[in-house]
């Protein structure tokens, strides 16, 4: 299947960069996917996933957790403040921290659940102004709040503009979270993975190259 052929790229790609096998964690993005392949991947012996949305996810999840052990869920899709509870609740890790608001529902979550996902800072590398992410220049200030506030994040993400390459962009993720010490990377989807292994990557978030194109989202 696609994710034997996945994983034998990220191996190659890991050896090419010098990096220690099994180094890079493959989030297998299975958000408006049908069902059926999502069982294909988890009978594969994938345990990884991706999700962009808490609703579709607090459906799915619950039994199939129920059904194969050690199941690792990443939420990757902006967060609404709102959901901040739920997605502490469900998630072992949120890549989309990108604003103060929503740093304090979480943290405010965590206190509550008694439980705290790993969590990731979004940044915007290309400075495009629709899109969410804490800007380059202000990475600093921000993890000086977070951290002020008890918040201690892992690492950075990133999604690159996507008219431009994106391996500089991930050169900067990388640059970044040199500078605030941060050990996690991340960065890199179906069309640009093995760049972003190149760089550093140390959690990759491939859906459609792993199970074909999406339902649209609603
Ligand atoms: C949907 C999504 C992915 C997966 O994209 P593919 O191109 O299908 O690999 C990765 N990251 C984020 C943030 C996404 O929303």
């Amino acid at each position: 299947m696609a994710l034997d052929e996945i994983r034998a790229r990220i191996s190659a790609a890991e050896t090419a960069a010098g990096r220690a096998p099994g180094s890079v964690t493959l989030i297998a993005v299975s958000k408006l996917q049908p069902e059926a392949r999502v069982l294909a991947a988890l009978e594969a012996g994938q345990r990884i996933f991706g999700e962009n949305y808490v609703q579709e996810a607090q459906g799915k999840w619950p039994a199939w957790r129920g059904r194969f052990g050690g199941v690792g869920l990443h939420m990757i899709g902006p967060l609404q403040s709102n959901k901040a509870r739920a997605a502490v609740a469900l998630f072992d890790a949120i890549h989309t921290l990108d604003r103060m608001t929503l740093a304090r529902k979480l943290a405010a979550a965590i206190e509550a659940e008694g439980r705290a996902p790993a969590l990731f800072v979004q940044v915007n590398t290309g400075d495009e102004p629709q899109k969410a992410g804490i800007l380059p220049d202000e990475l600093a200030g921000f993890m000086v709040q977070l951290r002020d506030m008890g918040l201690a994040p892992q690492g950075l993400m990133c999604i690159p503009p996507e008219a431009e390459p994106a391996r500089p962009h991930f050169r900067l993720l990388r640059d970044l979270a040199q500078a605030e010490g941060l050990s996690q990377l991340s960065m890199g989807m179906s069309d640009d993975f093995e760049e972003a292994i190149a760089e550093g990557a140390t959690h990759i978030r491939v859906g459609s190259a792993i199970f074909g194109a999406r339902q649209a989202a609603r």
